[in-house]
């Protein structure tokens, strides 16, 4: 492990009430980070408060401490308030906490940063962030383990939520032969796998597999099906009653077309009047690039951006710019 953690943990030394902070759409990785992260330093007798601005997604709800993650419309009333320390986990942004809440607490307060993002705001922080690692939960257990905490089930069980999610059940390439040996520390602690993969990747809403079928009626692709794409319309929504994590997912879907190279998943979402799109990548194809042209971020495998306009306004727009995306990244490996 070659991370310097001596700046966090003087940061952290002399301070009493924490909060920690994660991303809006909360993932595996975000949840399972923020709650693990407060757990242990729970264990060195600190008083933390988790705060999201979204709910937690139905199939995440089992996580240890869920229950009592905070909504920024609780702050005022709630426990340890106001903090000392604000932490931000797989955040690349201050945007990507919410709606601005967080004005109220920063620059102010100080801030640790834990993150695997590479394309980032520059925010005054200690900050800890690798974009070569899988998951953002591979820093947090490599913090706790330096700040000596103990380990139990059920920080291992939101610790192993985080890297199993951000490496698709240890799938994708970004999983490495530390995240595994972290991994397996982490079912030392006696996690039951079959408990995890179903409630990780097998308790999906019968209104996800819905939508997802919908989704899937409307894919289309290039003729080398190097690119696809299928989109949710807010109609749809509307009639199927869609909730937000009803339609979380689909995304990846898109990859699973032989030969494809970029995946896209557009998602109208009209109270907004914005349309968000969820971008895949592989073999070089670098999403990240592309959802960055329209002000987004993310990896270069997954990455996502919201654009102002309806379905048929920023469809075009991005997949046009898919398409020099795909020719640029062939001219480069041909
Ligand atoms: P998803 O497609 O699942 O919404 O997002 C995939 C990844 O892209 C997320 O883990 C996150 O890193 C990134 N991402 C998605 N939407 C945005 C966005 O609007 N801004 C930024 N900076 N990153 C995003
Ligand atoms: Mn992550």
């Amino acid at each position: 492990m070659k991370y310097d953690f001596q700046p966090a943990c003087d940061l952290l030394a002399d301070k009493q009430k924490v909060m920690i902070v994660g991303h809006i759409s909360p993932d595996g990785d975000t949840l399972g980070s923020a709650l693990g992260l407060a757990r242990g330093l729970r264990k060195l007798g600190k008083q933390v408060n988790v705060v999201f601005q979204d709910a937690v997604p139905r199939h995440l709800s089992f996580l240890p401490g869920a229950a009592e993650i905070l909504r920024p419309d609780q702050l005022p009333e709630a426990s340890y308030m106001p903090p000392d320390l604000v932490i931000l986990v797989d955040c690349a942004t201050l945007e990507r906490t919410g709606n601005g809440w967080i004005n109220d607490y920063l620059p102010q307060i100080p801030l640790l940063i834990f993150d695997h993002h590479a394309l980032r705001d520059d925010i005054p922080a200690v900050s800890l962030v690798d974009p070569h690692l899988a998951a953002t939960a591979e820093l947090i257990y490599w913090f706790l383990q330096s700040l000596g905490v103990s380990w139990d089930l059920d920080l291992a069980r939101c610790l192993y939520t985080g890297i199993c999610t951000d490496t698709g059940g240890f799938r994708f390439t970004n999983t490495r032969v530390h995240t595994l040996q972290i991994a397996a520390e982490l079912l030392a602690q006696g996690i039951n796998m079959e408990e995890m993969r179903i409630n990780l990747f097998e308790s999906r809403s019968l209104g996800h597999l819905k939508m997802l079928g919908l989704a899937l009626l409307n894919m289309q692709k290039t003729d080398d099906n190097k690119l696809v794409w299928c989109s949710m319309d807010a109609v749809t929504k509307e009639k199927y009653h869609a909730l937000p994590e009803d339609i979380d997912g689909i995304a990846g879907e898109t990859m699973q077309l032989e030969g494809v190279k970029i995946g896209l998943f557009f998602d109208e979402r009209v109270e907004q009047g914005t349309v968000k799109v969820s971008m895949r990548g592989r073999d070089g194809y670098n999403v990240g690039k592309l959802a960055a042209e329209f002000g987004g971020g993310g990896h270069y495998a997954a990455s996502g951006c919201t654009i102002s306009g309806n379905l048929a306004e920023v469809m075009p727009k991005v997949l046009a710019a898919a398409e020099v995306l795909l020719k640029e990244t062939e001219a480069k490996l041909s």
